[in-house]
């Protein structure tokens, strides 16, 4: 397939890319740099020694982006072009609302201008909310509590509502768990702006020093140890499961919201100490008060993606830790 992959330079896109390449798809990516770096690009060509066409368009820019359109017999979106940070969604709500939404309006506009209907959207364990307890089932009722996960119930709804109108259109809306490791050749990885807001990217910084220490944020919570649990999955094992919902759709139509998960809660505490085990580094850490909005436990029921889109994790956290360890301490500045 031709497959368009918006924020294709990004973290989960750029792995997402370079299994496409390596299944013989032809892509596509449009980015505008906002939260990546060029330099990952020239990384794909390098793993995966197959061409692509890159963009560099802002979806905003309508213009601009039916170019892309025009010039290109396109069969499928992935469509990972959005912002992610929560915190800074809640000080800029209406620039998190105006990219996501508007970029994901102009998208669905000019796929039905130019007859591609098949979409696979990511979306997010966030839109499970505060009330539900794991593991996450796709039939719970779903909430958000901060501006972007607003943004993800939002588009998740605004796609069930495009398909109502038009029953042609083939949409996946994916809800991951929480993406961790890299590549395995340790050239492409999560590379944050700043202060990383993310568990896996912090520890891995104050692993090779360029932070002090972890702060732990709540040891009170009703798990195992009292630190938070999430599902950690690993990205290369997340990027498989677009191919998976690609094919799924190729001939089918509908829409239909899958969780991307490994069925495993892992605590913060059994993050730390299994990246410590495995990769023989030191990560010195504090415990401190919750952070806001954080749930004690969250964790994927993933057997509709295993029943329907014939999906499952294959890579372990050992994968996870030493992959998201090679990555870092290969490129202790990121691209
Ligand atoms: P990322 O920030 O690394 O990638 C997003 C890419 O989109 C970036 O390269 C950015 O430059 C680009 N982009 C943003 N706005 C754009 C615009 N208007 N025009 C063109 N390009 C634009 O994020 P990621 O971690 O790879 O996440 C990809 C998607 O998955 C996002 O939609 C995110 O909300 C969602 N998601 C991520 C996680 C996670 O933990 N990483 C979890 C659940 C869902
Ligand atoms: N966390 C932490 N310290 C950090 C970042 C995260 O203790 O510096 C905890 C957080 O409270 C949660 C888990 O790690 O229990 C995963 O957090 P992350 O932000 O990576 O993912 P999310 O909360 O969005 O699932």
């Amino acid at each position: 397939m031709k497959v368009l992959v918006t924020g294709g330079a990004g973290y989960i896109g750029s792995h997402t890319v370079v299994e496409l390449l390596n299944d013989n798809h032809e892509v596509i990516i449009v980015d505008n740099f906002s939260n990546s770096n060029p330099e990952v690009l020239n990384r794909i060509k390098e793993i995966t020694n197959k061409e692509f066409k890159f963009y560099e368009v802002d979806l905003l820019d309508e213009e601009k982006f039916e170019k892309v359109f025009k010039e290109n017999q396109i069969d499928a979106t992935i469509h990972f072009a959005g912002y992610k940070a929560v915190g800074e969604s809640v000080e800029k709500p209406i620039s998190y609302y105006h990219n996501n939404l508007t970029s994901t309006f102009i998208l669905c506009d000019l796929m039905k201008k130019y007859s591609v209907k098949k979409l696979v959207f990511s979306s997010s364990a966030t839109v499970y909310g505060m009330n539900n307890s794991s593991p996450l089932l796709e039939t719970m009722p779903l909430s958000a509590t901060n501006p972007y996960g607003m943004t993800k119930l939002m588009i998740e709804q605004i796609l069930g509502d495009l398909y109502k109108s038009d029953n042609s259109w083939g949409i996946a809306l994916l809800r991951y768990f929480n993406p961790i490791g890299a590549h395995e050749s340790g050239r492409i990885g999560e590379n944050p702006n700043g202060i990383p807001n993310n568990l896996m990217p912090y520890i891995t910084q104050v692993a090779v020093k360029k932070r002090e220490k972890l702060s732990i944020f709540g040891s009170d919570y009703d798990t195992h140890d009292g630190t938070g649990v999430r599902d950690y999955i690993h990205v290369v094992d997340l990027a498989k499961g677009h191919i998976k919902a690609l094919e799924k759709f190729e001939n089918e139509t509908g829409v239909e919201a899958f969780n991307l998960g490994t069925g495993d809660g892992i605590s913060v505490l059994d993050l730390v100490n299994a990246f410590k085990g495995i990769n023989n580094v030191d990560i010195p850490y504090e415990l401190v008060s919750r952070r806001a909005g954080d749930v004690a436990t969250c964790y994927a029921d993933s057997s509709k993606a295993l029943k329907e889109l014939n999906w499952k994790t294959e890579k372990s956290l050992e994968d996870m830790c030493r992959d998201s360890w090679k990555w870092q301490s290969n490129n202790p500045n990121g691209y």
